[in-house]
């Protein structure tokens, strides 16, 4: 290989890598709020969910630019409840659809939480729960790294990424804040 074609490749390679990581946020589809400013209830759990919901909630509108606010005529509806055996602890739903590539805007969501699972978690594991479900109604899809997004277990996440408890990833808040 001539030199001159090396350094290209080199530079590609390294233009790859980076962009790679820089944009390592994923979207369900090209749909979003009108805006960033969307209202929130807690349609039904225990009361032992209520501040895990409001810090998941808290934990998007002080680090980006979707802002949730709780308010009875609410976009969305936080659940927790017993849902029995299922391969999730938490689930969300947009416009009656569950991650499916949604194009169109969004008008209304549910995030279910499953109590099945989650009432034995502690308050972290129950806020980081809610924050990830949270970050699928701003849009973001699953990753494959220690994000707010991460595809397994948030869980998981957390264990290899401790600063989760204070704030989402840059690279979650920089999904959002490219689409709001
Ligand atoms: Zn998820």
């Amino acid at each position: 290989m001539k030199k001159t074609n090396f350094s290209i490749l080199l530079i590609v390679s390294i233009m790859f890598i980076l962009c790679t990581h820089v944009y390592s946020y994923e979207y369900i589809g090209i749909g979003s709020w009108p805006t960033g400013n969307v209202k929130y209830a807690i349609a039904d759990a225990p009361s032992s969910y209520t501040n895990p919901i409001m810090w998941a909630a808290d934990m998007w509108t002080n680090n980006s630019n979707f802002k949730l606010t709780r308010d009875n005529s609410s976009q969305i509806n936080v659940y927790a409840y017993n849902y029995g055996v299922t391969d999730w602890d938490g689930c969300t739903y947009i416009n009656g659809q569950n991650l499916t590539p949604i194009n169109e805007q969004y008008s209304y969501a549910n995030i279910q939480i499953n109590r099945k699972y989650a009432d034995s978690y502690d308050d972290l594991r129950k806020k980081l729960v809610i924050c990830h479900e949270f970050g699928h109604t701003a849009s973001l899809g699953h990753v494959n790294n220690y994000t707010m997004m991460y595809i397994s277990d948030v869980w998981v996440a957390y264990q290899n990424n401790n600063s989760l408890r204070y704030s989402p990833a840059q690279d979650d808040i920089n999904g959002v804040n490219n689409r709001y």
